[in-house]
């Protein structure tokens, strides 16, 4: 029995929702607030017409200011405060969190909306420099919680999305079940999914476009090696998917696996990108499109990019155009009983059934479906320490049958093709 806060309404807010009510033993009732509410209220009349148990109330919030969450944390009451909204509002929903003392989880780590803000800029520099890797996002901001999140009593769980999340926890399994010692991890996102359009992104197209645009990077040896965006390609022939390019990029997860587990000599994380999408960012990026800096317009000033956000389809309205299937796993390589080993855990998931299922695409569901498990294993005790910790860091058994029980079954390949 717990009460659920759930913050943005978003593509992923929608699974994580409906998952949420479908798992109503756990979430008994569950406040929907978002900046624009009528979309928490179309999918709360939406679970009412489907007869849910949960009782479902709605609120309209600014996550980016801590007193309006403070104020609607402390009418509501909940157990814990799941973040689907942005990776700009992280950092103000866990001070009001703090505040409340109350359970915290999301699916994405910090980044600040105002890349040319002095002070941050400033820190940011230092980071780049004491590092190695020029990403805007980074841990270390809400890492910063972890004494004040401890002496609260409360859980920060970073991060329960597909990548971060799912493949910390294969990662962490693997290491539970089959190595002794782990020496290197590649994590493979496939989307072999075609949504029609000549351009449009899976997830908001601010962070996508962000993420995809930056130098890549990954970690080896103790620190991180800086590659230029889209540096280095491959080929990987996906299981039910097939053969696809997919180029390396920086990634969350590779930060927080580096630090937990020292034992691995190598971690790289590889997306896979069709020709049409890399052609039209290049373009986006040469004229300036996916620029953070605001410019004066007709005497107003636009965020380039947010712009752009205007103009590209709402990744929520991808789910009925989205036909084929994704690909995400970990292909990892270490060592057993003094042997080399290595295998791939992977999910395979079809955009239409995700689509017959709950209306979204299999992107918004991949993520959607572990923010429900991450949230669910919190409030159950089971993932419960107070702190602030990646999915990596509990128990990998009761999230991984969780995977199987909502919708996103693992497969481990003993025997799988390693990426060169
Ligand atoms: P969307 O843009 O579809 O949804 C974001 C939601 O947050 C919208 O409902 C939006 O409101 C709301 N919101 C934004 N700003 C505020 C604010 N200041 N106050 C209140 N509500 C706000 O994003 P997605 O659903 O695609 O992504 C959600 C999160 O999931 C992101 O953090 C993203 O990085 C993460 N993600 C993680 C992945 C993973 O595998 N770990 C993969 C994909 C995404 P409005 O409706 O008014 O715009």
């Amino acid at each position: 029995m717990s009460k659920l806060l759930v913050i943005g309404c978003g593509g992923v807010a929608q699974v994580a929702i409906q998952k949420c009510a479908q798992n109503s033993k756990v979430f008994t009732e569950m406040c929907l607030a978002s900046r624009t509410v009528s979309k928490c209220d179309a999918l709360k009349e939406k679970l009412e017409k489907q007869g849910t148990p949960v009782k479902i109330t709605t609120a309209t919030v600014n996550a980016d200011d801590v007193n309006d969450l403070v104020k609607l944390i402390k009418e509501y009451q909940p157990d814990a405060v799941l973040n689907v909204a942005l990776p700009y509002q992280d950092l103000t929903i866990m001070d009001a969190c703090l505040e409340c003392k109350v359970d915290y989880i999301d699916t994405a780590n910090y980044e600040p909306e105002d890349t040319d803000e002095p002070v941050w800029r400033a820190a940011y520099e230092k980071r780049c420099k004491e590092k190695g890797f020029t990403a805007y996002f980074d841990y270390s901001y809400q890492w910063a919680y972890m004494d004040k999140f401890k002496d609260a009593g409360i859980t920060g769980l970073l991060g329960t999305g597909f990548d971060p999340g799912v493949t910390s926890v294969f990662t962490a399994y693997a290491k539970k079940h089959y190595f002794d010692e782990i020496e290197t991890v590649d994590i493979l996102d496939c989307n072999g999914g075609d949504h029609g359009y000549a351009f449009a992104t899976n997830f908001n197209p601010e962070i996508n476009l962000r993420e995809v645009s930056a130098n890549g990077s990954y970690w080896e040896n103790g620190h991180w090696v800086e590659t230029k965006p889209m540096e280095i390609k491959r080929e990987y022939n996906f299981p039910e998917v097939g053969q696809k390019d997919m180029y390396l990029l920086h990634h969350e997860e590779i930060e927080a696996l580096g630090r937990n587990f020292p034992e691995i000599k190598r971690i790289r994380f590889f997306m896979t990108f069709g020709q049409s999408y890399l052609d039209h960012m290049r373009c986006l990026e040469d004229v300036g499109m996916l620029s953070t800096t605001p410019i004066k317009f007709e005497g107003k000033d636009i965020v380039p990019i947010q712009f752009l956000k205007a103009l590209l389809p709402d990744p929520a309205s991808l789910g009925p155009r989205t036909v084929g299937k994704t690909n995400i796993g970990c292909i990892i390589r270490g060592k057993k009983d003094g042997k080399d080993k290595v295998i791939y855990i992977y999910n395979v998931c079809d955009h239409q059934e995700c689509y017959k299922e709950l209306g979204s695409q299999a992107i918004s569901y991949t993520t959607g479906v572990p923010a429900m498990i991450g949230t669910a294993l919190v409030l159950e005790g089971k993932w419960k320490k107070p702190g602030v910790y990646t999915t990596d860091e509990f128990d990998p058994d009761p999230y991984m049958d969780m995977l199987n029980e909502y919708g996103l079954p693992w497969v481990v390949d003993e025997n799988p093709v390693e990426v060169e």
